[in-house]
């Protein structure tokens, strides 16, 4: 489909976390995996957001390194504008590379400390022989210009900038190889709450501006609702619900969905009240059987102990749950 500009079709990424031979031999240990994202498949259409959310360790930066190209896959294929990306090519990968940039979740730490913010911004812009000489410098100042910083502020150092300032000097440096699809690793998680929203309002204004296609990565849903259009959950390297943002939170079909939900602070005074997510994510290393939602499920029948669910087709995605069978297929399990 021409729509689509990234497609990933069963991305699977293993871990070896075995201990030396030498002390799996005494201890008469196997070797060990630790699976931080299985067989996972989505679509992102140009010019839209889509967001993968769930909490700390369920596999959302794993997927956003492979993406990006900072991780090999064990599995799976990620397809860029319809060609498939080849990890071996270096020159074919070097070209798609222009084509999509990645923004941090630490603005300091994807900074060099020792440069000055004009070279941050001018570097892919000389590493893709984009522009040269004087060039380069209008560009950079009407980088920082559109990121709302200022020419002048490219001959200071990223220490003489707050974190909101910081994050725009790294958007600014993402837009310079004039990338179409940027992958945004918690951008704001970060950042004062204060300062979350203008970072939020200024992605979203460049992506109107220049037809950006994101992909969003963030444990924390308030940011998601205000940029998605559609949402992936992940659990445990897993998605396990993906639907379009508005039906998401107004008709989460997976319970793990509806527990994140739950958590969120009710900011319309709905009276509705806070319920804080429960359990942990199990050690991926020795996975639960079954639906590994399993033990932290409050609908959990048992069937979900022996079988992991399939996606079933919803109003606008899919999602993972036994819940979801048809009725005769749900209640052999019960
Ligand atoms: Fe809960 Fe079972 Fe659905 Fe998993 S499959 S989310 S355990 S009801």
């Amino acid at each position: 489909m021409a729509d689509v500009l990234l497609s990933v079709e069963g991305l699977t990424r293993r871990f070896d976390v075995s201990k030396p031979w030498l002390n799996r031999v005494i201890e008469r240990e196997e070797r060990q995996f630790l699976t931080a994202s299985e067989n996972v498949s989505f679509e992102i259409k140009r010019g839209e957001t889509f967001a993968l959310v769930g909490e700390s360790g369920s596999g959302k930066s794993t997927i956003a390194k492979m993406i990006v190209g900072l991780l090999e896959p064990s599995a799976g294929v990620i397809r860029f504008d319809g060609q498939q990306m080849d990890f071996a090519s270096g020159a074919a990968m070097r070209t798609l590379r222009r084509r999509f940039q990645m923004i941090f979740q630490d603005p300091f730490a994807s900074l060099n400390p020792r440069w000055r913010v004009e070279d941050i911004i001018a570097e892919p812009i000389r590493t893709f022989g984009l522009l040269r000489g004087a060039e380069i410098s209008k560009e950079v100042g009407r980088l920082l210009d559109l990121v709302g910083l200022s020419a002048a502020d490219g001959a200071k150092f990223p220490h003489e900038f707050s974190g909101g300032q910081r994050q725009r000097i790294a958007i600014a440096r993402a837009l310079s190889s004039k990338p179409e699809f940027i992958v945004c690793d918690e951008p704001t998680s970060a950042l004062d709450v204060s300062v979350q929203a203008q970072i939020l309002n200024l992605m979203r204004d460049l992506q109107d501006e220049f037809g950006l296609t994101y992909l969003l990565i963030s444990h924390d849903l308030s940011v998601v609702r205000h940029m998605a259009n559609r949402i992936g959950v992940l659990y445990l390297g897993r998605l396990v619900e993906v639907a379009e943002s508005k039906r998401l939170f107004t008709d989460p079909q997976h319970p793990y969905t509806r527990m994140l939900l739950d958590a969120v602070p009710d900011l319309a005074l709905s009276g509705r009240r806070r319920m804080p997510v429960t359990g942990e994510i199990p050690n991926p290393i020795n996975p639960p059987s079954g639906c590994t939602f399993h033990p932290r499920c409050p609908k959990v029948m048992d069937i979900c102990k022996a079988s992991n669910p399939p996606d079933y087709p919803t109003s606008t995605g899919t999602a993972a749950c036994h819940l979801l069978a048809p009725q005769e297929v749900a209640s052999t399990g019960r």
